[in-house]
């Protein structure tokens, strides 16, 4: 019904009141005619009756001697003489009850049809009908010429009248309404609000008028408003990242002339000292005082583009230029932020800027990829190079890794959406222990078409790339899960060691989501275990600590992985507070070549063992090594000599003897 209803035609306002004018004159037209006609009638018929009235006057004593009579001469007399007067084209004589007695043109009635008692009643005889119209109708046809002109006359002066008043009408009003519909019409259509009508009179149709341009310039200034907001940066007023999307695509939709257009990533080195230490407040006027400055800079140099892509992120365009300009351009914007001497609350905050750099000649490539590479390019800059600005093409060999890492990104995302990663275990074996085993520790697998890869693959990416918590609470989600499920297993459970990354442990969001976790599968705690690095941890120490704290508050164990690997692992030690320490495989590999290392593995040994650690030798790989490292009373032994990693499920029913084998070492 809406539907059809959307596709009539509007009837606009003004053909809407014309019709309406028209219709009311025609009434109006109808009505006058209407009340002629009666009075034309009216007038006829008592001119008629009174014309009626005479003749009957005239006539009355020859008719009532013709009843009485009962001749038809006389009659005929009657009839003859009323024949003489031309203006009579009928008459007729009726008696007093109503009966006709005479029709002219001339029918007799005879008196013997009459009631003989009423031939005494002649004194009512008078009376006389009516004939039909047409008597003195030459009189009458010209008073109805005259009322037939004077109605056209009226009809022509009211029409004349209604057309001038209309005229009046649609100048002073409706032409005002249908204009302001059409402006309102036009405004929503056409999203045009810069229209504005003229307002020359106040009344309600001026006031509305004025109020639409009023309404019309608010939401001009709103669109613009939020025109400005879509394209900047809200903080610092630079482009947005939108923008400069925009900027980037019409920059690579043109090929450089003579030098090379530039996309460079620029991101602040020790922002977050600033924004941790004071709160987000300085890290705020940080931003707004640099971007002042480098606008103020870009500002100066038209074939360059700066804008803001979010927290300490920014991004520089440049068009065409040589790659010298270039890099003194970036030179000069490198000086500019550390000559910043950010103060706040009489602190001053040394800033510095990690940049990277794509110059991009005629290769095909799109504002992505280009963006991407650049990001690849300032974050090699920032832990490679500490600082300082890269600069490189898209063919580069550093682009390309960072492309294949950025393929791993989106593999990882799809993995954990797909639910396509997959636990292994790996037994930690105590002397003379043998199967079924009661210690492992689990080893992350991807599965994919042509088998399964190793986390040596994607945990790094996944660190650089800020995954890896996703994946470690992927991890500790399927295995809380496994062991829930399989009661039997959890009882023989001994412990289970969950490698976890150092951005996990660092950072306070995913304690609680661990913690979340953990309640939700009611394990024993002292049935877990997680492992974690000195090295990962070394930036944020103090976090690390409260991690470890937290968990170990409510029953979880703590392993320090790869220990000795670090350079300064025992320092560490007694900082981090844990149960086991797991040598790294690298001392226990070489172990029986190398005396240094062996002894270095003895001191671990006893340390481990001074400060009340449980003390694990990881990687290995054959019987002497084994035998050499119980020697040394370590107390658990994993390697490839008992076990190599296997399927979780595998280790459910525990009913091996040998060691489980996995496609991945
Ligand atoms: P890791 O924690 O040091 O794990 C021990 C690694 O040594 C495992 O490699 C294991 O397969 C391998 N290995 C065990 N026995 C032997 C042996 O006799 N000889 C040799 N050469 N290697 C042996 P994998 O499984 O490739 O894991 C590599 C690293 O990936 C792990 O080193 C760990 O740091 C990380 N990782 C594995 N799973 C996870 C996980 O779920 N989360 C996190 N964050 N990291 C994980
Ligand atoms: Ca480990
Ligand atoms: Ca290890």
């Amino acid at each position: 019904m809406t539907d059809r209803l959307k596709h009539l035609q509007p009837i606009s306002f003004r053909a809407q009141l014309a019709a309406l004018f028209l219709f009311m004159a025609f009434l109006l037209g109808g009505m006058i005619l209407g009340f002629f006609k009666y009075q034309q009638d009216q007038l006829l018929h008592t001119s008629m009756q009174r014309q009626a009235e005479v003749v009957a006057r005239l006539a009355v004593q020859d008719v009532a001697r013709m009843v009485y009579l009962d001749d038809p001469d006389v009659a005929s007399d009657i009839a003859e003489r009323l024949r003489g007067i031309p203006e009579i084209l009928e008459a007729g004589f009726f008696g007093p009850d109503g009966q006709q007695l005479l029709r002219l043109p001339p029918t007799y009635l005879p008196a013997r049809r009459l009631d003989p008692d009423r031939r005494t009643h002649h004194s009512g005889w008078g009376a006389i009908g009516s004939g039909p119209p047409g008597l003195l109708q030459p009189a009458l046809n010209v008073a109805q010429q005259k009322a037939q002109n004077l109605f056209f006359l009226m009809v022509g002066g009211s029409l004349v009248l209604g057309l001038l008043f209309g005229l009046f009408l649609d100048r002073s009003f409706i032409a005002r309404l249908a204009e302001l519909s059409q402006a309102i019409r036009h405004a929503a259509s056409q999203e045009d609000y810069s229209q504005r009508l003229d307002v020359h009179r106040m009344d309600e149709i001026g006031t509305a008028r004025a109020q639409f341009n009023k309404l019309l310039e608010r939401v001009e200034q709103q669109t613009e408003t939020l025109r400005y907001q879509a394209l900047h940066d809200p903080l610092t007023g630079l482009y947005n990242r939108h923008r400069m999307l925009l900027e980037l695509d019409k920059l690579l939709r043109r090929r450089p002339a003579q030098g090379y257009h530039a996309v460079c990533y620029l991101d602040l080195d020790r922002f977050k000292v600033v924004n941790d230490t004071c709160g987000h407040s300085a890290g705020d006027e940080l931003l707004q005082q640099l971007s002042n400055e480098l606008l103020g800079y870009v500002s100066r140099h038209p074939a360059y583009r700066l804008g803001r892509l979010g927290d300490d992120e920014f991004l520089v365009l440049a068009r065409d230029k040589p790659a010298q300009d270039i890099a003194r351009f970036l030179a000069n914007i490198k000086r500019l932020v550390e000559n910043l001497h950010f103060r706040y609350l009489e602190r001053e905050f040394p800033i510095g800027i990690s940049i990277g750099c794509i110059l991009i000649k005629d290769e095909p490539t799109t504002a992505i990829e280009v963006i991407g590479a650049a990001d690849g390019a300032c974050y090699r800059a920032k832990r490679l190079q500490h600082g300082g600005a890269i600069t490189l093409r898209l063919g580069d060999q550093q682009v390309q890794d960072h492309k294949q890492n950025m393929d791993w990104v989106s593999r990882i995302y799809t993995a954990l959406e797909n639910n396509s990663f997959r636990l292994h275990l790996q037994p930690i074996v105590a002397p003379r222990e043998t199967a079924p085993y009661r210690h492992f520790e689990v080893l992350l697998r991807l599965q994919t078409d042509t088998g399964l890869i190793g986390p040596d693959h994607f945990i790094p990416v996944a660190e650089r790339f800020g995954l890896s918590p996703r994946l470690d609470l992927w991890v500790i989600e399927a295995v809380v899960t496994q062991l829930y499920e399989n009661p039997a297993f959890l009882d023989r459970l001994e412990l289970l060691a969950v490698n976890l990354s150092g951005l996990t442990v660092t950072d306070p969001h995913n304690r609680h989501a661990i913690d979340t976790l953990l309640k939700a599968f009611p394990i024993p705690p002292e049935k877990l275990c997680f492992e974690i690095t000195e090295t990962a941890v070394i930036s944020e120490m103090e976090q690390a600590v409260q991690f470890i704290d937290f968990f170990r508050r409510r029953g979880i164990r703590f392993a320090l992985d790869d220990f000795g690997s670090g350079m300064a692992s025992f320092g560490y030690l007694q900082h981090l507070e844990v149960d086991i320490l797991k040598i790294d495989g690298s001392f226990i590999r070489p172990l029986r070549q190398d005396p240094i290392l062996e002894e270095m593995t003895r001191a671990m040994v006893r340390i481990g063992h001074i400060t009340g650690k449980r003390i694990v030798a990881e990687q290995v790989e054959d019987g002497e090594t084994a035998a050499l490292l119980q020697a040394m009373e370590v107390d658990y032994l994993q390697g490839y000599h008992f076990a190599r990693p296997a399927p979780f499920e595998q280790f459910i029913g525990q009913k091996q003897a040998g060691s489980p084998s996995s496609s991945v070492g």
